[in-house]
């Protein structure tokens, strides 16, 4: 028998290798028509970081000690270039260009994928590198050692750009991530990549989100990448990494099916339609075990498993069934740990699945014990059953083996009620008594059984606040680091003695730090007669992170740092005291903080270390309420290390400017008037006033996205959807539109003129914490979907804009 393979990677060298353990006396040829076997694609990353810096540790094997340890007639720099299936042979060409053929009695193809590189002007310009094999590596690594590099543009926030990100980031250089979607890895959810988000702004890494890539212009030793929306970023190196797709070139020229997903087709023994080829890895398409449709997995495990059983069914006949991969997933983020299982709630949403999601935040492990980290939990499961149909876990500690019991539960077709029944390994260093997972079990099991009736962070953001009640059930201290817009204050003890002040014809949403004590004030709620409550998923910690403007952490940070040396110069000599607040949840570390400032003396400090995600926000609005002075903020491993200075004396100054503000109502869609309201937001902004826009009528169209998603309508939203501009690109000047010949000419002149465009002054008033509320009446009337809106606007109605109104001191209707 004689076996070729195709691909000497993941499936390919995989494959060979099992091939020889199960038959000794067959002929395998193994043709790739790159330089390297079996090397760890995985690991290119981290050698360009230089966090792996043995080159020659990236290579499992050589060609030669491959070849020689398992008698596989190994050729490199060999290309496939067709398949004649009918006489079972392939045409290779080798690196000088002389062509060849061999024949085989059974054919593997494994080719991987190829990335993805757009048609945009100026993207084969010096400096621009995509990543998927080891001559990419030198290449990219050769750039680093002989030019200076001190600012990097990763293209395309997946797992490998991140990762990218990171490793040039750890080389010295400011990196800019330029990402088309409104979040980072576009597997998990929303509400899990904020977290990452915020992780990234703290580190120092720039964010451009919903932004695509117009064109690249050499300029000079650099790369200017140019924005679609008008923003230049100057890059001394370009990574992109938009996305892969699986190589089928040879197999569709060859007449092999390729699938609905654009992969190879195989069956479950992984043949393809063409009797004795067989596919495996990057290239193929398989049923997803969940939705029985196809999917393509990039993925090493399932490529590996594949190759294994691929060699089996090749050499025994098809016996071996391979059941699909749910595209378990996990990428390391600086100090952050990443994963996910299954399917995402997006994914579920867009496949027409019903399904419910908790999240739940609790510690790696003993929050008594030295270092317990938080990890965050989002399970999505099925609302009757409660089968487990995806997870996503967030955290610095402990996030790989719990994503792993998950993956295996849902393989399994298990449900929540499994997550409970695992039985934990457990000691203080390692977990708790309740581990994280069976935490997320309770309460999906709460959920799914009824006892307690839940709203998404998504649902609060777009509830009408003049039809419900939002109750902030924290402790004062809590709210005063920050509450959600409009909500009210019972603190859960005292909720029983005050519960009167609650209507019962409004839906009330309770929300917690994490969703605990929530649940305990529903609980109360139920028991007296209250029935339209909810609670709030993960509480404000889910809340205030996926509603945290990409922008401001960094901001924060930037200032910090300055402030930071003024005044690490002018208190040299003042030593803090050191508060160790690690492993306690909000509000422990917020209150520790508070404790230990009552104790010292003005200009004194305090260090304080949490590893509480939030708590440098949490610190910053603290300080900012308080009148103390943040000085600086480092995050280490995960642990937040913030510096206090007591500073009573501007608390005068707060408590009087309380109650100003300024509001604007933007009515008009009239290019010129958006902006003009925009820069007059801007200017209150940065008087640190609080600054309110209520968008009504046309002004809706001033905050449409720019790619929006494609929505549902009735006809009448369908004809407004026609008349009305798709976004805010397309609004027109109020005099000297002239066809919008005018409205281009005032854009052009703005750029010359290096004015900002009204969509940067939009993104940049949001990041200054500038509200954006969208009338609920307004879209109802107009047939405008939240989808439609920027992430950050919230909901509301009149009710709501007055109570900003009647505490500003300046109104005005643009
Ligand atoms: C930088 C990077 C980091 C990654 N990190 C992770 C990770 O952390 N975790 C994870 O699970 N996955 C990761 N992956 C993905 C993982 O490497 C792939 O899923 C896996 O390698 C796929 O295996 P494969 O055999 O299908 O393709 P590959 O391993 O890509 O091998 C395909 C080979 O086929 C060769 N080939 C193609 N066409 C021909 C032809 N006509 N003739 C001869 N040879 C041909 C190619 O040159 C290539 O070497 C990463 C990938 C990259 C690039």
């Amino acid at each position: 028998m004689k076996y070729l393979i195709i691909g000497g990677v993941a499936g390919g060298a995989t494959a060979a290798a099992r091939i020889r353990r199960i038959d000794e006396s067959c002929e395998i040829l193994l043709l790739e028509k790159g330089k390297y076997i079996s090397y760890a694609n995985c690991g290119l990353p981290y050698y360009i970081g230089n966090v792996i810096t043995d080159r020659d540790k990236l290579f499992v094997q050589t060609p030669a000690s491959f070849g020689s340890r398992f008698n596989v007639d190994v050729r490199v720099e060999n290309e496939v270039m067709s398949i004649n299936k009918d006489n079972k042979e392939v045409t290779i060409k080798r690196n000088d260009g002389s062509i060849y053929v061999e024949s085989y009695d059974k054919l593997l193809l494994s080719p991987g994928a190829y990335p993805v590189r757009p048609p945009l002007k100026g993207i084969d310009s010096e400096g621009i590198f995509t990543l998927r094999n080891v001559s990419d590596t030198d290449r990219i690594k050769n750039y680093l050692s002989t030019k200076p590099i001190k600012k990097a543009v990763v293209v395309g926030a997946g797992f490998i750009g991140l990762e990218m990100a990171e490793n040039l980031h750890e080389t010295g250089a400011e990196v800019t991530i330029v990402e088309m979607g409104n979040q980072v890895m576009a597997p998990i959810d929303f509400s899990m990549a904020s977290h990452v988000h915020q992780h990234l702004l703290q580190k120092g890494v720039n964010l451009e989100l919903q932004q695509s890539v117009e064109k690249f212009e050499k300029k000079g030793n650099q790369v200017n990448v140019i924005l679609n929306n008008g923003k230049v970023i100057e890059a001394d190196i370009v990574i992109l990494s938009i996305g892969v797709r699986p190589e089928t070139a040879l197999a569709q020229s060859a007449g092999i099916k390729i699938g609905e997903a654009g992969g190879i087709w195989v069956d479950e023994f992984l043949e393809t339609s063409v009797k004795d080829i067989y596919a495996v890895g990057d290239a193929i398409e398989f049923p997803h075990p969940l939705t029985g449709k196809p999917w393509l997995n990039y993925l090493a495990n399932p490529a590996n498993r594949q190759g294994r059983i691929v060699a089996d069914n090749i050499v025994f006949g098809n016996k071996v069934k391979y059941e699909g991969a749910i595209g378990t997933s996990i990428a390391k983020v600086f100090d952050m740990t990443v994963a996910s299982t299954g399917l995402s709630a997006k994914k579920l949403k867009q496949l027409g699945i019903d399904y419910r999601s908790s999240f739940t935040h609790s510690n790696s492990h003993a929050g008594y014990y030295p270092n317990a980290l938080p990890i965050s939990i989002k399970i999505i499961f099925d609302p009757k059953e409660g089968k487990i149909l995806g997870a996503q876990i967030v955290g610095y500690d402990g996030v790989d083996k719990r994503i792993d019991q998950i993956a295996l539960i849902i393989k399994k077709n298990g449900t929540i009620y499994d997550l409970i029944e695992l039985e934990h390994a457990y000691a203080p260093p390692y977990s708790s008594a309740k581990d994280p997972i069976a935490i997320a079990g309770y309460v999906a099991s709460n959920i799914v059984s009824g006892i307690v009736k839940i709203a998404s962070w998504r649902e609060l953001r777009d509830v009408n606040r003049a039809d419900s009640i939002i109750l902030d059930v924290r402790t004062e201290a809590e709210c005063s680091m920050g509450m959600i817009h409009g909500a009210i204050n019972i603190p859960v003890d005292s909720l029983r003695e005050r519960m009167n002040e609650l209507p019962k014809n409004k839906t009330i949403y309770i929300y917690c730090a994490v969703g605990l004590r929530g649940y305990l004030a529903y609980k109360i709620l139920a028991l007296n007669g209250f029935t339209d409550i909810k609670n709030v998923s993960g509480g404000y910690k889910t809340y205030s992170t996926a509603m945290a403007p990409v922008s401001e952490v960094k901001k924060q940070i930037i200032e910090l740092e300055h402030e930071d040396i003024e005044q690490t110069n002018k208190l040299e000599s003042s030593k803090p005291v050191i508060i160790d607040a690690c492993g306690l949840q909000c509000p422990g570390p917020i209150i520790r903080l508070k404790t230990a400032i009552d104790e010292i003396k003005d200009g004194e400090r305090i260090e304080i270390h949490s590893t509480d995600a939030g708590f440098a926000r949490d610190a910053q609005a603290w300080c900012d309420n308080t009148g103390n002075l943040l000085i600086s903020s480092v995050v280490n491993k995960g642990v937040y290390e913030i510096l206090v200075e007591k500073n009573p004396k501007s608390c005068e100054t707060i408590n009087s400017c309380q109650n100003k503000g300024k509001t604007f109502v933007v009515f008009s869609d009239d290019l010129d008037k958006a902006l003009a309201s925009m820069v007059l937001a801007h200017g209150a902004a940065a008087t640190g006033e609080k600054v309110t826009m209520f968008f009504t009528f046309w002004g809706l169209n001033v905050i449409k996205k720019i790619n929006k998603p494609k929505v549902k309508k009735d006809i009448f939203g369908r004809m407004f959807s026609m008349m009305l501009p798709s976004s805010s690109l397309k609004l027109h000047l109020s005099k000297m539109s002239m066809l919008g010949i005018g409205d281009k000419m005032m854009r052009h002149i703005m750029k010359k003129n290096n004015i900002q465009s009204l969509e940067s002054l939009r993104d940049q008033a949001l990041a200054m914490g500038v509200e954006f509320i969208a009338c609920q009446m307004s879209m109802d009337v107009m047939g405008v979907a939240r989808e439609e809106l920027l992430d950050d606007v919230t909901i509301g109605g009149v009710a709501t804009y007055m109570e900003r109104a009647t505490k500003a001191d300046v109104n005005l209707f643009i």
